[in-house]
């Protein structure tokens, strides 16, 4: 069926491809593409002549732009806010074989960013839309559309930029890319205001995992300085949220704080002003609190902008940072690889553990730390010759089965010293070895 729906899909594709070839015949008329005088000239200025900035092994020649407009396929992931911004300045500078992946659909919230994007088009799947708003507006530019994600890094993209919104997806892509293709990555990221851009070489250069550590799991405040030195308005949103609210129960014993009902909404709102006036904080307003309720981060329209365009001719080594909440800063740095990264290292990782530990503290370590990040890690590890599944979450039946084992030890589960553990994650497409390591 699979298989099926996948050479459906091809066809359609190659379908399309067809059209728009014959399209751009059409258009064109030269009978291969529409071009008119002076479309590429700025982009030749960069291409065909040198500068102060361009790398000390570029040869400015014709041959660059020929290779952007015929030859270079790029795969971008993500047609969201980065994704839009990115699909237009790729198109408008001059790569034409752009491939576009993205299984989300429009949403009415969308709309004030995502600007390939009409009110018609709320509820239609995002890649279709905007391959085809740019297909239509920029003549020669034909982006065809992936329907799955990409386990299919073999077909040979020259480069793969990513505009993504979820760190779960972001290592996925990491963990396809293979070391001996040396695909040039490039990442973006935008959150509120402040942004990064990054260029993963793989096997080369840092990679995602390499530095999960600057992926906080999430923003928490501590919880004295909520209960007891506020600072900022939302220490005070927070005050309220964890502690009156289940205090106090305002609507009923048991009723969970909603942040799309207005009437807990209101009620979070007037304690927290109270408590800001306790501390003379301001800035406690209805929108804030809403915000922190429902840990909003407002998406800015200017970021995306200044991340997607982000280009230099000396490549970017390797990671760029963007801020401009207050005023304007950024700057770059050499992310470094990590040694023993689990995902682009291929060392079995060490982990250390006493024989009397329980399994559940094994996983626990797995999800909690910085540097791993797991979501829900399933493991399986070869004791007594066979192949035994310690704990998996996402099957319920072998979930129930294997929940028992979470609270032996790993010696009353027959692990040993050295021992080899297969780990499976939806952070990552590979199957991660760990070595079990006893303490004593
Ligand atoms: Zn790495």
């Amino acid at each position: 069926m699979n298989l099926l729906l996948c050479s459906l899909f091809r066809e359609k594709k190659r379908r399309r491809v067809v059209e728009l070839t014959e399209k751009m015949v059409v258009d064109g008329g030269s009978g291969r593409t529409c071009e008119w005088d002076g479309r590429w000239n700025h982009i030749k200025k960069f291409l065909e002549r040198s500068g102060p900035f361009t790398h000390p092994d570029f040869e400015p020649s014709t041959e660059s732009l020929q290779f952007m407009l015929e030859t270079c396929k790029i795969l971008v992931i993500g047609a969201g806010g980065l994704g839009c911004e990115l699909l237009k300045d790729l198109a408008l500078s001059g790569f034409r074989n752009i491939h576009v992946v993205d299984m989300d659909t429009i949403d009415v919230s969308n709309l004030n960013r995502q600007f390939l994007f009409r009110p018609t088009d709320v509820g239609r799947p995002k890649a279709n839309v905007a391959a085809d708003f740019v297909n239509n507006r920029i003549p020669g530019c034909y982006i065809i559309l992936e329907f799955i994600y990409p386990s299919f890094i073999h077909l040979e993209f020259h480069i793969i930029v990513c505009g993504l919104d979820s760190i779960v997806a972001r290592r996925w892509m990491n963990g396809i890319l293979n070391p001996s293709s040396i695909i040039p990555l490039i990442d973006g990221g935008t959150e509120g205001f402040k942004g990064n851009a990054r260029v993963i070489l793989p096997g080369m250069t840092a990679c995602i995992d390499c530095t999960l550590e600057l992926y906080p799991p999430q923003i928490n405040f501590p919880m004295c300085t909520i209960a007891s030195m506020p600072r900022l308005p939302e220490h005070c949103i927070e005050y309220v949220r964890m502690l009156l609210w289940p205090k106090e129960t305002p609507f009923g014993d048991g009723v969970v704080l909603d942040g799309d009902d207005p009437e807990h909404i209101q009620w979070v709102y007037q304690r927290s002003l109270e408590r800001a006036a306790d501390f003379n904080i301001t800035g406690v307003t209805y929108r804030l609190t809403q915000g922190v309720v429902k840990r909003i981060i407002p998406a800015v329209a200017s970021t995306n902008a200044v991340i997607a365009g982000k280009s230099a001719y000396i490549p970017l080594n390797n990671y760029m940072v963007f801020n401009d909440v207050d005023g304007l800063y950024t700057y770059t740095f050499e992310a470094e690889r990590k040694e023993n990264c689990s995902a682009c290292s291929q060392v079995p990782l060490d982990l250390h553990f006493s024989p009397s530990s329980k399994l559940q503290e094994m996983l626990d370590h797995l999800t909690e730390s910085a540097s791993l990040q797991m979501k829900s890690p399933a493991l399986t590890a070869t004791v007594e010759g066979k192949n035994k599944t310690l704990y998996l979450q996402s099957v319920a039946s072998i979930e129930q089965r294997t929940r028992p084992n979470l609270s032996k030890t790993l010696k009353e589960l027959g692990l040993s010293d050295g021992q080899e553990l297969a780990v499976a994650d939806a952070t990552t497409p590979q199957t991660m070895l760990f070595r079990l390591c006893f303490t004593s």
